[in-house]
C-alpha cells in the first residue's frame, strides 16, 4: 500500500488545486494521501469529493506553524474532524497572523524597493493565507533573483530584509487543539530547520514533552543514513513514524509517495487511523 501524509495544494502554497492533486495521486499510484495545507483546512471539502471519484484515501490534514526558540516549527495533524471549534479557533488566529505578517515583510521590502509586496502577494494567494512561498513567487516575478531558492535565501529568510518574525502559536497549543479535533500530532521534517543534530534532538524531546504523538521520519528525498537515523530517534523518544512527500508542485526531484518506506526501527503511525 501506498502512503503519503504530507501534500499541499493551492489553498496554501501548492501548485495544485485539491482536484488535481487527488488526480496526480491516482495517477501515483498512491493509496492513502493526507492534505496537510499551512494553517488551514480550506482545501479538505473539494479534496473529499475528488478522491472519491478517483479511489484515493483522503486523510483530512493540516501543518501548523510554531514558534519553538524562536524558531519556525511545523506540526502536521493527521486524521482531525473539520468542525472542531477548538482546532477551527487556532486556525482562524493562525491565518490573521499570517495577513500581519505578509503586511510588516511587505513593509519591509518597500524599502528594499520592492513597493506592492503584498498586494502581489495577495493576488498569488487569491483565498489562500498567504505564505512566504507567495511573497517569493512575487519577488520573482519582479526580477528579485533567479530562482524560489535564491529569493528565499537573498530576501525573506530569517535575518534578511524582507523577513518578519512571526508570532505563531506554541507547539503546545498546536498538539493540543490537533489532538482534540480527534488527530495525531506529527512533528513535520525534523532534519529541515538547519539544526545541528544536537538541537534536532532537543527539538524532539520538546515536542515530546508538549504531548506530541509521532515525527515524520521518511520523507522521499534523504539520505539511507537520515532515514535510519530519524527511524532511531522516534523509537528513543517514544514517538510513532510518519511519511510525507511534502509535494508542493510537480518536479523531477519530488513526488507523491515516492521512496517512502519506514526503517524497521519505526512503528507506522498510520495504524491509528488506517
Ligand atoms: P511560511 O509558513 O509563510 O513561513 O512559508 C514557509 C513555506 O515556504 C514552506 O512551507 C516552504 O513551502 C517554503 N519555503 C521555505 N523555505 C524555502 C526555501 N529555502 N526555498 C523554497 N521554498 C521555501
Ligand atoms: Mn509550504
Ligand atoms: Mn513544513
Ligand atoms: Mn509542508
Amino acid at each position: 500500500m501506498r502512503i503519503d501524509l504530507h501534500s499541499h495544494s493551492t489553498a496554501s502554497d501548492g501548485q495544485l488545486t485539491p482536484t488535481e492533486l487527488m488526480m496526480r495521486a491516482a495517477e501515483k499510484e498512491v493509496d492513502v494521501l493526507a492534505l496537510t495545507d499551512h494553517d488551514t483546512l480550506g482545501g479538505l471539502e473539494e479534496a473529499a469529493v475528488a478522491a472519491k471519484n478517483h479511489g484515493v484515501r483522503l486523510i483530512n490534514g493540516v501543518e501548523i506553524s510554531c514558534l519553538w526558540q524562536a524558531l519556525e516549527i511545523h506540526v502536521v495533524g493527521l486524521n482531525i474532524t473539520l468542525d472542531h471549534e477548538g482546532l477551527n479557533r487556532l486556525l482562524a488566529e493562525q491565518q490573521s497572523r499570517r495577513e500581519s505578517r505578509a503586511h510588516l515583510m511587505a513593509e519591509r521590502l518597500e524599502k528594499a524597493n520592492f513597493p506592492g509586496a503584498y498586494e502581489g502577494a495577495r493576488a498569488l494567494a487569491g483565498d489562500a493565507p498567504i505564505t512566504r512561498t507567495h511573497m517569493a513567487k512575487w519577488l520573482l516575478s519582479q526580477g528579485a533573483a533567479d530562482s524560489i531558492p535564491k529569493v528565499f535565501k537573498k530576501f525573506i529568510s530569517r535575518g534578511n530584509t524582507g523577513y518578519a518574525p512571526p508570532n505563531w502559536c506554541s507547539l503546545k497549543e498546536a498538539i493540543a487543539a490537533i489532538q482534540q479535533a480527534g488527530g495525531v500530532a506529527v512533528l513535520a521534517h525534523p532534519t529541515r530547520y538547519d539544526l545541528s543534530n544536537k538541537w534536532v534532538r532537543k527539538m524532539i524531546v520538546a515536542f515530546a514533552d508538549a504531548g506530541g504523538d509521532a515525527m515524520e521520519v521518511s520523507m522521499g528525498q534523504q539520505s539511507p543514513q537520515e532515514r535510519a537515523t530519524l527511524g532511531e530517534w522516534s523509537k528513543e523518544y517514544n514517538l510513532a513514524a510518519s511519511v510525507g512527500s511534502d509535494f508542493h508542485f510537480p518536479s523531477p526531484w519530488r513526488e507523491l509517495g515516492r521512496q517512502l518506506w519506514l526503517p524497521k526501527e519505526g512503528t507506522p503511525v498510520w495504524t491509528r487511523f488506517i
